[in-house]
């Protein structure tokens, strides 16, 4: 777990959009930070400066007591989590679970461990040898997180992960990611437009507007209407 400092962050895009315009936020260990506001209003800009995805123009993030501007993607120690599951078709569950932690050189038996409490956790077991096509869309999302959760990262960072699901798995997916945020406390920066998935998993919301922080609260703070 690690806090996560967002200071005076702003992204340029070439052409002069700026989509990102002094963002501060001061994530606490273990918080779950959702961040909600239209579309084109930079939240998924923002999500991928963390993640390294997307260089930062200015401003600073750390992780616990790094900055990561300068830290290269692959060594930062966080997990992410998209909305299309970038799962290898090729590869079977096991193997998508394990991919990571091998390219990191664990250790065999370690890697063994983190897979089968990962496949338990989201109830993956019965289909560690199958290959992502002959999963659900549900089972493919689970093997999403199960390969961030694999690797104990200090935060993890969600990309609008369900909204390529139907309606009802959204719900119950909802659910799953709550109840492992209550097991494992893991500091999260989570992107939606979905006001439920909002309400449902936030600690703090933060809402933003044309690439500026426009309400950030508890979702009783935000949605209440008076
Ligand atoms: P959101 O995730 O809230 O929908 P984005 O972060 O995707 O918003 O986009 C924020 C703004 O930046 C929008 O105006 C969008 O058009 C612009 N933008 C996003 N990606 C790029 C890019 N690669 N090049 C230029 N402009 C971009
Ligand atoms: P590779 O990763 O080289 O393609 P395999 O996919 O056959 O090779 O698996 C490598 C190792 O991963 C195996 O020796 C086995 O211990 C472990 N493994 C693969 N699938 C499973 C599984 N369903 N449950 C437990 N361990 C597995």
């Amino acid at each position: 777990m690690a806090r996560i400092e967002i200071s005076k962050v702003c992204k340029d895009y070439h052409g002069g959009v700026r989509a990102v315009n002094g963002v501060d936020i001061s994530i606490a260990d273990g918080e779950f930070i959702v961040l909600v506001g239209p579309s084109g209003c930079g939240k998924s800009t923002l999500l991928r400066m963390v993640a390294g995805l997307e260089e930062i123009s200015d401003g600073t993030v750390s992780i616990g007591d790094r900055v990561v501007n300068s830290i290269d993607p692959a060594d930062r120690d966080i997990a992410m989590v998209f909305q299309n599951y970038a799962l290898y078709p090729h590869m079977t569950v096991y193997d998508n679970l394990a991919y990571g932690l091998k390219n990191r050189k664990t250790p065999k038996a370690e890697i063994d461990a983190r897979v089968a409490e990962a496949a338990r956790t989201l109830q993956l077991e019965p289909y560690l040898d199958r290959r992502p096509r002959a999963l659900s869309g549900g089972q493919r999302q689970r093997v999403a997180m199960g390969r961030a959760i694999v690797r104990k990262p200090a935060a993890f960072l969600f990309d609008e992960p369900l909204s390529n699901l139907d309606a009802k798995l959204r719900v119950s997916m909802r659910g799953e990611i709550k109840r492992l945020q209550r097991r494992l406390g893991t500091t999260s920066l989570y992107v939606t437009h979905d006001q439920l998935e909002a309400m449902t998993l936030a600690d703090r919301l933060v809402v933003l507007s044309h690439g500026e922080i426009e309400q950030i609260g508890t979702p009783l703070e935000v949605y209440h209407r008076p």
